[in-house]
This record gives structure tokens, C-alpha cells and sequence, in this order.
């Protein structure tokens, strides 16, 4: 039978890495994003590329919590078992706590925490049911370092670590392994602008490679935290 790897906010960045790697080992894929042509794109250069594998998408705002029901409802009626979750989407909006827009911590809760909190809850059950799974959380060096310039951000990353080691004991007895991945400065969308060299980032397809190298492991294994930072050390 297919398995399904879902993955929030696969439209570009490490998400879209993510889906690439996976749907390269056979892997069907469910994909969420807010911009439809993004996901289109990456839905046709998949099943070309890969005509055994199946891909679902659906435009999703994952801030708001009826589209991420909506987004698992999705997956549900696919009837394939989900095999791994990967929340992944997140937003970076740089700042300092004392200086930065008011709303700036909602809106990075929303994004980067409570998606991950409503995608969990709503896909767990049928993985504890299956006694089978494995769930990456998407956290960052700002989940256990605290920049200048991390403001709101580093919060929700800090707190989606948190989520993520409680995740990991609640899983222990259901057989769900539970990694929470903190990468440093990769190169994607979060960093436009930005005009330092790409020598100071990490490509994208290295946080896929070492999420799917920690999947493939046995079972009996689970690698719990990833700590990835580029050769050259943290950009502050
Ligand atoms: P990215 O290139 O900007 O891609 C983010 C993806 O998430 C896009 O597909 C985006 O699509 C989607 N997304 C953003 N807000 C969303 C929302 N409200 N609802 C649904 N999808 C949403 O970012 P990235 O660098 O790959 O980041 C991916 C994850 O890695 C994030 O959690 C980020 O915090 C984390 N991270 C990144 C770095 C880094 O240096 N790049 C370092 C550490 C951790 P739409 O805009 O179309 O919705």
C-alpha cells in the first residue's frame, strides 16, 4: 500500500526539499501552502518525475485553525496511512521584542506553533491507531539560542521545541517516533534580500537528506534532536 508523507508549507524552501526527497523514494505526498501555483508546479514536476506516487494538494492557510482541519480532512479522505508528518511551515519576520509590530508575536504563534499543534491533533489519532509514524517538527537554532534579531520568532520556535519534546514522550508507548530538526540559516525565501554569500547558508536539500536519513533508520531508533548550522557558523 502507499504511505503518505504530509508536509505543511511545501510550496518552496525546505518544505518543497522535503517533498522532492521523499517523493524520490516512492513516497505519496500531501502538500499544504497558501499559494496554489506553487503547490501546482511542484504536484506536476512530481508525478512526471515519479509516476508511481500520488500527490494531494490543497492551498491551506495553516494560521487558521478551521483550514488546517480542513487540510487533515483532506488527507483522511485519501484513505492512505500516514506514515510521516512534517510541520514545517513557518514564518520569520525579524524584530526585536521591544521594537517590533504589534501583532508580530500572533501572527509567528499562529504560523509556526499552534499550525503544528492543530495538524498534530488532528492526524495523531489514526497514526496511534496504526501504532506506526514518524513526526519531524521544524524548529531552528532560535528554538535554543536567543538573537538580537530573533524578537517573536524565537518565541514560537522555542515554544515549538517544547511542543516537540513533549510530543515525543506522550508518543513513546504508540511506537510514533518524534525528531525535532534545528537548522540554521538555509537558503530559502526567509532570507530574500538578504545580500550576504551563499557560502553562509545551507542548501535546503541537506535538512531533507538528514530528515530522511533519521526516517530510515530502524524503528527501534529514534533520533530525537538535529542541530544543523552552515560550516561557517550562525549569520546573528
Ligand atoms: P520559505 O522558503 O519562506 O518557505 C516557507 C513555506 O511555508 C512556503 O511554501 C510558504 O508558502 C509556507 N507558508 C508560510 N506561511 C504559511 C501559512 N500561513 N500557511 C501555509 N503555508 C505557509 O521558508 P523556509 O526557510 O523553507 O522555512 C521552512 C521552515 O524552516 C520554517 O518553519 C522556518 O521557520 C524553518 N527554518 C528556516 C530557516 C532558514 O534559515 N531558512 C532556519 C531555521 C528554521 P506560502 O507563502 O505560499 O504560504
Amino acid at each position: 500500500m502507499k504511505k503518505l508523507v504530509v508536509i505543511s508549507g511545501a510550496g518552496k524552501g525546505i518544505g518543497r526539499a522535503l517533498a522532492q526527497r521523499f517523493a524520490s523514494e516512492g513516497f505519496s505526498l500531501a502538500l499544504c501552502a497558501r499559494t496554489e501555483a506553487d503547490l501546482q508546479t511542484l504536484q506536476t514536476e512530481l508525478t512526471q518525475k515519479h509516476s508511481e506516487i500520488e500527490v494531494f494538494i490543497r492551498p491551506t492557510d495553516v494560521s487558521i485553525k478551521t483550514q488546517v482541519l480542513s487540510f487533515a480532512q483532506m488527507i483522511e479522505e485519501t484513505g492512505l496511512p500516514v506514515e510521516v508528518l512534517v510541520n514545517n511551515a513557518g514564518v520569520f519576520l525579524p524584530g526585536q521584542i521591544h521594537q517590533e509590530e504589534d501583532g508580530a508575536l500572533e501572527k509567528q504563534i499562529e504560523t509556526n506553533l499552534y499550525s503544528a499543534y492543530h495538524l498534530t491533533r488532528a492526524l495523531v489519532p489514526t497514526m496511534i491507531e496504526a501504532q506506526r509514524g514518524h513526526i519531524f517538527n521544524i524548529c531552528s537554532t532560535a528554538s535554543i539560542t536567543a538573537y538580537t534579531s530573533g524578537g517573536s520568532y524565537s518565541i514560537s520556535k522555542f515554544a515549538l521545541l517544547g511542543m516537540s519534546k513533549v510530543l515525543r514522550e506522550e508518543m513513546k508507548p504508540h511506537h510514533i517516533r518524534v525528531t525535532s530538526i534545528l537548522p540554521g540559516a538555509t537558503l530559502t525565501n526567509s532570507w530574500a534580500g538578504s545580500d550576504l554569500p551563499e557560502k553562509r547558508f545551507m542548501p535546503p536539500e541537506d535538512v531533507a537528506e538528514v530528515a530522511f536519513n533519521t526516517y530510515q533508520l530502524s524503528d527501534r531508533t529514534v533520533v530525537e534532536e538535529i542541530l544543523m548550522r552552515p560550516q561557517l557558523g550562525d549569520i546573528t
